[in-house]
């Protein structure tokens, strides 16, 4: 087994299947499978969860919202992914799961509290955070960057709908190429657009390897996680 403690980001658009809004509970069921797969294995996984199936601040400040306004918007979004992942991860693929919201809502999900976080892990639980940083003009990709540091992640897993970074959009270009490894810098200089500067920066400050896995591809985290094979990017 490569890791012992990763953190998997989950964007929304993995979560909203081919409409790309709201919830798709087939996707949904894929991505749990996938997930389960590798906690049963004995990895711990902590999971920050995104919410552009529902809501992005910064789109919404265009129709005229205000910033720090759309963004809690938009963290309440990642609340409703983190229970939908909970009760699949639950009741069908038999994972104690917790939520931990970065924005207090007791009757929801416990509070985040990072020595509460690591005691959930430890006892094998996957811990999903919710509510991003609980601050305004971030991300959830920072907030993975940030969470994994807390909790002492050996990586940092951004789970895609492609099966890594490119040096130009392979949607576009046939001749788009794949990076098999990429240090920070580069990401950074390269802007590539897989993850925000904050969270490439965040990462590199702690060490913290990025690897970059189509997730839509079954069995991708378990090749990965626990059979060490080299797909995706990794950012180090
Ligand atoms: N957000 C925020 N602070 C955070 C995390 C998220 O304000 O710490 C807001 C922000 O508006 C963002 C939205 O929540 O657009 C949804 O998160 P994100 O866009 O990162 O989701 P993803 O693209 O991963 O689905």
């Amino acid at each position: 087994m490569k890791f012992k403690r990763v953190l998997l980001k989950l964007s929304g658009e993995v979560l909203a299947g081919p409409q790309g809004f709201g919830l798709d509970f087939r996707a949904i069921d894929r991505m749990c499978r996938q997930i389960a797969q590798v906690a049963a294995d004995g990895i711990q996984i902590g999971l920050v969860v995104g919410g552009g199936n529902f809501f992005r601040g910064r789109q919404a400040v265009d129709e005229g919202v205000e910033r720090s306004q759309a963004d809690y918007m938009g963290m309440l979004g990642t609340v409703i992914n983190a229970l939908a992942l909970q009760d699949v991860l639950e009741r069908k693929n038999d994972i104690p799961t917790r939520v931990l919201t970065a924005i207090e809502m007791r009757q929801v999900a416990e509070p985040y509290i990072r020595r509460r976080a690591l005691r959930h892990i430890e006892k094998g639980r996957v811990v999903i955070f919710a509510a991003g940083t609980g601050s305004p003009y971030f991300s959830t990709d920072t907030t993975a960057a940030l969470r994994a540091a807390e909790i002492g992640a050996e990586c940092l897993v951004k789970a895609t709908k492609v099966d890594g970074i490119y040096d130009k959009d392979p949607f576009k270009y046939s001749d788009a190429v794949k990076f098999e490894k990429l240090s920070y810098m580069s990401a950074l200089q390269r802007r590539i657009e897989v993850m925000d500067a904050a969270s490439f920066s965040l990462c590199m400050e702690n060490g913290i390897p990025i690897a970059v896995l189509n997730v839509l591809e079954e069995g991708s985290l378990r090749a990965f996680l626990i059979e060490g094979k080299n797909i995706g990017t990794i950012v180090s």
